[in-house]
């Protein structure tokens, strides 16, 4: 008992302080891009020529936060004339066609819905719907259950059943024969219910788009809040939880 006391104390509180205190994540994270619209022509033709996802719009100088996978191949081969990823997490949007930005993210409680603002402040409870992804998505929404992030100080958990939740938390692409799963999931949770994307599979299919094997998401329920990345940060995801909710 002793030494738990004792490791207990040499560990200290190691909980997050965010969202008092701002945090700050590596440098060699990928958060959310700035495009230099400034860019040659050429450079960002090449660029989007070169996306894996076909996530650049070279025209109109915009990255497709919902397909881009953040790789980092347009930043490289433009050597940062075309774009440079900031390590700002806060990426979340809750209209599609915001996804599609130079590096400016409007505000998420303007959109939110006006049938639920207040209603999840002080307690929400999601139902984690892993359509079909690699589970890198599931492992980092799981990452918000440890000390450091300790989402239940929040009062924002995960239920082990749709009835008990306020809404779903998709991650991939959605499989076909998750379809079956997904509706009924998403009938078995009282109305007024949420629904979020999270990661580019469960916002566009990511790098399985254009598959026959998956149906777009959207097509199947309506969206609420899209959360970029591949996986998000548990930070994105966080951040996507607080504004949007609190
Ligand atoms: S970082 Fe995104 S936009 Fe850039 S090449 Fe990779 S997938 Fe495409
Ligand atoms: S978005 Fe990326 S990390 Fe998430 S399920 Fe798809 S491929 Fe995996």
């Amino acid at each position: 008992m002793l030494k738990i006391l004792k490791t207990r104390i040499h560990q200290g509180y190691r909980t997050s302080q965010y969202p008092t205190k701002p945090l700050t994540l590596h440098r060699h994270f990928k958060g959310l891009p700035q495009v230099n619209t400034a860019c040659r022509d050429e450079m960002a033709q090449r660029c989007a020529e070169m996306c894996p996802q076909e996530a650049i719009d070279a025209k109109k100088r915009l990255i497709d936060l919902g397909k881009c996978v953040f790789c980092g191949l347009c930043e490289r081969i433009s050597n940062g004339e075309f774009v440079h990823f900031t390590n700002e997490f806060a990426m979340a949007a809750t209209r599609r066609e915001d996804l599609l930005t130079s590096g400016a993210m409007p505000d998420l409680t303007v959109h939110r819905r006006k049938d639920v603002q207040g209603l999840f402040g002080r307690s929400v409870q999601l139902r984690q719907v892993s359509a079909g992804g690699c589970n890198a998505c599931e492992a980092d929404t799981n990452v918000l259950n440890t000390p450091f992030f300790d989402l239940s100080r929040f009062g924002i958990g995960f239920a082990a059943s749709p009835r008990h939740a306020d809404g779903i938390h998709v991650t991939g692409p959605v499989t076909r024969n998750m379809r079956e799963a997904l509706l009924r999931t998403y009938d078995a949770v009282p109305e007024p219910k949420i629904v979020i994307a999270a990661g580019c599979c469960a916002i566009s299919g990511g790098p399985f788009r254009g598959s026959p094997e998956i149906i777009p998401l959207e097509t199947l329920v309506p969206v609420d809040l899209y959360i970029p990345g591949c996986p998000p940060h548990p930070m994105t995801n966080l951040d996507a939880f607080l504004r949007f909710f609190k």
